[in-house]
């Protein structure tokens, strides 16, 4: 569970996470939409976490490289997320989908930032709430947000 934390993060930090998540395109495998995704993660325990998509012949078991670095991130013993940036290398700001930022919303470590790459401007940096407003709770697990 993830407890709250207050520290902001710096633009420093963020930006690191923002050019993680471009290198990581680079590792992504999508050879049928040729949408390359990257991400980075910053958690709870100091560590950045990359990810990139893996897509797959049998689309539905494609995974998105935000939900990648995530499960790298957990199973590597981290409990939450502090931060997160997503790089497309479209030039327009893409979200998150849906079922990443659920898996987002159940590590988070509040104020979890999501950064969005946006090619040549600065990356946006936003509240990961802004994305999903109302996420799916399940009512035996306490959260601290
Ligand atoms: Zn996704």
């Amino acid at each position: 569970m993830a407890s709250g934390n207050n520290d902001r993060l710096s633009s420093k930090v963020l930006r690191k996470l923002a050019r993680l998540a471009i290198e990581s395109r680079d590792h992504a495998y999508a050879p049928y939409s040729k949408f390359y995704v990257g991400a980075a993660l910053l958690a709870d325990n100091g560590r950045t976490y990359t990810g990139s998509n893996v897509e797959n012949a049998s689309y539905g078991l494609t995974v998105c490289a935000e939900r990648v670095a995530i499960f790298r991130a957990i199973h590597d013993g981290a409990k939450a997320i502090r931060a997160i940036a997503v790089a497309t290398g479209h030039p327009q700001e893409k979200t998150p989908c849906g079922a990443c930022l659920q898996v987002m919303m159940e590590f988070a470590l509040p104020p979890m930032e999501i950064i969005i790459s946006r090619g040549k401007k600065e990356p946006l940096s936003q509240h990961w709430s802004c994305y999903l407003p109302q996420p799916f709770k399940f009512p035996a697990v306490k959260k601290n947000y």
